[in-house]
C-alpha cells in the first residue's frame, strides 16, 4: 500500500524572533535525530529523482535521505561528501527552495522534502560526535599550487587539490579566512565555529594558509608562477557598489560590506571587549533586496536600531534574498518598504545623515533580469528620518589583481574570462572561478567552479 504523504515540512526549532534580535546566535536550532528521521521519511525515493539535477554539485539526495531515514547519519554525511565538502555551510545557506527543493516531486503538490535541514542535521551531526573521516592522501606528487582567495572557491580548490597529493598554499588578503562567509554572513546565519573547523580540517590535511597576503600587492600573480605549478584565482567581488546619488558621502553611509565587515568580522556587537567602531544607529535604512541587505538589517536590529528599514524599488515577490530569510527578517521585525527607491540622503549641519528621500515606483515590464522593471512616478518624493544609511545594491570586481597581472582577460563588466570546462583563464596555468567569474552569485555554484577548476589542474600537472 503507499503510503500517506506527509504534505508539510516537519519544522525547524528556532529562537524566539523577540529573543534573537538581542543576540547575534543563530536561529534555528536545527533538527533532532527523530525530527531528522521523520523529515527524511516524507521522501518519496522517486525512481527518477529530479532533485539531483536541481542541485548544482550533483549530490544523491535520495541516497543520502535514506541513510538518514535508516538512522545512519554518519553513512548520510559521507554520501553528501562524495560532491559537497561544506555541507553543514550549504546546508545553512543554499537557496534550497530556487534549487534542489524546487525540483522535489513532493513540491508540485505539497511542500518538497526539507533537503537543506536535512544536509545541515547531518553535516553537524558528523562534526558534533567528532566523527569527521580523513581521507586518505596519496605520496606527495611534489607539484605546488597556490589559490588566492578562500572563499567557498578557493577552499573546494584547496581541499580537492590536497587530496591529489599535490602541495597548496592559500594567500588571503584578510586576517581571517572563509571569505564572505566570515566576513559578510552573520553569526546567527552561520556560526564561525563551523567555518573554522572547515578550515582547521583542510590544514590538518596539509593545505598551508597564508592570511594577511595581499596578491597584487604582497606578490604579484607572475611572481606567484615562477614558484607554483598552477594559480587559482577565488578572489571574489568584493568591491561594493553604490548608488550614486547626492549625500552618499555623509557620515552614517555604509557600504554593506564595510558594515558586515565591522559588525561580524571585527565584532563591532561586542564594542567595547572588541576594539571596533560602529555606528548604532537608531533609525537605519537599508538598500536593497539580496542576502546582503537581509543580512545588514537583521544586523542593524541586533546592534539596538528602533527602526530597522529595508528599501527595495520592487516588490517582495521579485527579491532576490533566500525565502526562509526574508520571512525571518519579516519575523523580527524588519519594516519592508517596497516599491522605493532612494533618490537622495540628506545631512544636517555637521554632515551626519538626518534623511533620506524616497521615491515611489511602479512595476513595468520585464528587464533582461527576467524581473519586473521598476519604473519612478512622477513627483512621488518623501522623506524618512533615519541617522544610519546601509547601501547593498551589488558589488562588482576588484581591480587590484586584474590591474597588476597582464594579459588577464575580462568581460565588460570586469569578471574574469575563462574556459568554461577547465577555468583556465586567458593566462597559461592561471584558472579562476566563483564570484570573480560569474559576479555575485551562490557559495555552491562557487565550489563548483572550484570543484572543475582543481580537475583541470590537476589533469594539468600531474
Ligand atoms: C552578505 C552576503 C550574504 C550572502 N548570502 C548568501 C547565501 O545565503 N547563500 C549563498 O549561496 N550565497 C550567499 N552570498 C553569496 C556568496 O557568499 C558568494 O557567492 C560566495 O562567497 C563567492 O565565493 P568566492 O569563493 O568566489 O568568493 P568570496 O567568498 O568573496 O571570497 C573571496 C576571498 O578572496 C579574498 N581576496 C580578494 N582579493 C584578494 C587578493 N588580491 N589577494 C588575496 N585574497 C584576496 C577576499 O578577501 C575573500 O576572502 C552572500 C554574499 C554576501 C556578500
Amino acid at each position: 500500500m503507499p503510503r500517506e504523504v506527509v504534505p508539510t515540512k516537519t519544522p525547524m526549532p528556532e529562537q524566539d524572533p523577540k529573543e534573537r534580535v538581542r543576540n547575534f546566535r543563530e536561529v534555528p536550532y536545527g533538527y533532532t535525530e527523530e525530527l531528522a528521521i521523520q523529515e527524511a521519511l516524507r521522501c518519496l525515493q522517486c525512481k527518477k529523482p529530479t532533485c539531483i539535477a536541481g542541485c548544482p554539485v550533483n549530490i544523491d539526495i535520495p541516497g543520502f535521505i535514506d541513510l538518514v531515514a535508516k538512522g545512519d547519519f554518519l553513512g548520510a554525511a559521507r554520501r553528501i561528501k562524495a560532491t559537497n565538502l561544506l555541507p553543514a555551510i550549504c546546508g545553512r545557506v543554499c537557496p534550497q527552495e530556487e534549487q534542489c527543493e524546487k525540483a522535489c516531486v513532493l513540491s508540485k503538490k505539497f511542500e518538497s522534502v526539507a533537503i537543506g535541514r536535512l544536509e545541515r542535521f547531518v553535516a553537524d551531526f558528523e562534526r558534533e560526535t567528532g566523527q569527521i573521516q580523513r581521507p586518505a592522501i596519496p605520496r606527495r606528487t611534489g607539484k605546488k599550487v597556490a589559490v588566492v582567495g578562500s572563499g567557498p572557491a578557493g577552499l573546494t580548490v584547496a581541499a580537492d587539490l590536497i587530496q591529489q597529493g599535490h602541495e597548496v598554499t592559500v594567500f588571503e588578503a584578510l586576517h581571517a579566512l572563509g571569505g564572505v562567509l566570515v566576513y559578510g554572513i552573520p553569526e546567527f546565519r552561520l556560526p564561525k565555529s563551523i567555518l573554522e573547523a572547515e578550515v582547521n580540517f583542510l590544514a590538518s590535511l596539509g593545505v598551508q594558509f597564508e592570511p594577511s597576503y595581499v596578491i597584487g600587492k604582497t606578490e604579484t600573480v607572475d611572481e606567484l608562477l615562477e614558484r607554483f605549478d598552477a594559480v587559482f584565482l577565488g578572489v571574489g567581488a568584493g568591491l561594493p557598489h553604490f548608488m550614486r546619488i547626492p549625500g552618499e558621502n555623509l557620515n552614517g553611509v555604509y557600504s554593506a560590506n564595510e558594515y558586515l565587515t565591522r559588525a561580524n568580522l571585527m565584532r563591532a556587537y561586542m564594542f567595547p571587549e572588541w576594539d571596533t567602531p560602529i555606528k548604532k544607529g537608531k533609525n537605519v535604512a537599508v538598500i536593497g533586496g539580496g542576502n546582503t541587505a537581509m543580512d545588514a538589517v537583521r544586523t542593524a536590529l541586533r546592534l539596538g536600531a528602533e527602526n530597522a528599514y529595508l528599501i527595495y524599488r520592487r516588490s517582495r515577490a521579485e527579491m532576490p534574498a533566500r525565502l526562509e530569510e526574508i520571512h525571518h527578517a519579516e519575523e523580527e521585525g524588519v519594516q519592508f518598504r517596497l516599491l522605493e527607491n532612494p533618490t537622495r540622503i540628506i545631512g544636517d549641519d555637521k554632515g551626519w545623515v538626518k534623511e533620506i528621500e524616497l521615491i515611489s515606483m511602479q512595476l513595468g515590464e520585464p528587464d533582461e533580469s527576467g524581473r519586473r522593471r521598476p519604473v519612478p512616478i512622477p513627483g512621488s518624493e518623501h522623506r524618512l528620518e533615519v541617522d544610519t544609511v546601509v547601501v547593498a545594491v551589488g558589488q562588482g570586481a576588484n581591480p587590484l589583481l586584474i590591474s597588476t597581472t597582464p594579459g588577464l582577460k575580462t568581460n565588460r563588466w570586469g569578471y574574469l574570462e575563462v574556459d568554461p570546462e577547465t577555468g583556465e583563464t586567458s593566462r597559461e596555468r592561471v584558472y579562476a572561478g566563483g564570484d570573480i567569474v560569474r559576479g555575485g552569485a551562490t557559495v555552491i555554484l562557487a565550489m563548483g567552479d572550484g570543484r572543475r577548476a582543481a580537475r583541470a589542474i590537476h589533469e594539468r600537472i600531474r
